[in-house]
């Protein structure tokens, strides 16, 4: 019999399917994935063509050149120039679209995503994030900064090159502000995180863990909305990811690469959504508010049944997702 679980973070309620009709391996999509090379010579993120990808704001490099980038988005979906003015008539109130979108360009090579950068790379990437995600929080019109990915078609991007986006609104969105109230309450009623009481329950639990590692706890949520989707929690509690150490943002590279060469090797690269939900700077010693990172591979999709009562159908035990990805072995070369 189905069981329907509800997610204590998102308050979401999902069905589970525990009928064991579908195992792991029916949701890897066969790579049809084209083989990239590293360089491309019409792709506007690739080394030399720095002109076809201006407004850089931030990089890292060496004596070969860049390693990571940001830029202003060319296709921003807020603009950069003006004040943030809030209109209210009546029942129609707006804020005009002010804010930051910044492109960060993970790596110069074309053909590279997170799971096959080192982690000393991957280390950089978070570094930049840190570093972006400070930044925009100077901007005095920036309510909420989000960094995220897409990486494939299905995750909504037809970009090859792997980059990241990062945010900065001018207000704070329904689901986040939610999210927040929620941690709150349950502080109010227990005088605990509600991150930390879960990360503590799934590392006693193990079966849902996929990597753990110093800093950082990789699992797949008790009610995760769909196979293999996977959280990464820090471990130390802390409100905002900018408050994050030198050598937890080493363990958070480690982590992540062993977590993404999982679901890489073990799912056949399928496509994904990387989201990093933190608070504001000045969050940092909140006792209620934890940050943390989403991570969705884009292995089923959403049905009617779903956009018609925000209730979620995972087709795959969230137990059978965890022992699946836990037993892939990353190849030797790719460590
Ligand atoms: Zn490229
Ligand atoms: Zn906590």
């Amino acid at each position: 019999m189905p069981e329907l679980r509800l997610n204590m973070i998102t308050r979401e309620w999902v069905i589970v399917a525990k009928d064991k009709l579908k195992k792991p391996e029916n949701f890897i999509k066969p790579d049809g994935k084209r083989k990239h090379p590293a360089y491309l010579d019409i792709c506007p993120f690739c080394p030399g063509n720095e002109e076809k990808s201006p407004g850089e704001v931030y990089r890292i490099h060496d004596e070969s050149g860049w390693k990571i980038r940001a830029i202003l988005n060319k296709f921003s979906i807020l603009s950069q120039n003006g004040e943030r003015q809030r209109v209210n008539t009546g029942l129609k109130k707006s804020v005009n679209g002010v804010g930051i979108h910044e492109v960060v360009i993970d790596t110069p090579f074309h053909n590279q995503i997170m799971a096959t950068m080192t982690v000393d790379h991957l280390k950089e990437v978070v570094q930049t994030f840190k570093e972006r995600m400070f930044a925009l929080y100077e901007d005095p019109r920036v309510e909420y900064v989000i960094i995220f990915k897409n990486s494939g078609h299905d995750s909504g991007t037809p970009v090859e090159h792997s980059i990241s986006q990062i945010v900065g609104m001018p207000i704070t969105p329904l689901e986040v502000r939610a999210r927040t109230e929620n941690q709150m309450r349950f502080f109010d009623d227990t005088g605990e995180c509600l991150l930390c009481k879960t990360l503590s329950d799934e590392l006693n639990d193990g079966l849902r863990v996929v990597c753990n590692t110093d800093h950082f706890l990789s699992f797949v949520p008790y009610a995760a909305l769909s196979p293999f989707h996977l959280w990464v929690f820090p471990k130390r509690h802390s409100g905002t990811f900018t408050g994050i150490r030198s050598d937890e943002m080493w363990d958070l590279a480690l982590n992540l690469k062993t977590t993404m060469a999982k679901v890489y090797y073990g799912l056949e690269n399928p496509d994904f959504n990387f989201v990093l939900r933190s608070g504001r700077p000045s969050n940092c010693d909140s006792e209620y508010m934890h940050w943390y990172i989403s991570l969705v591979p884009r292995v089923s999709t959403l049905t009617g049944f779903e956009l018609g009562t925000g209730m979620f159908i995972n087709p795959l035990a969230p137990e059978e997702s965890a022992n699946f990805l836990r037993r892939v072995r990353i190849p030797e070369h790719a460590v």
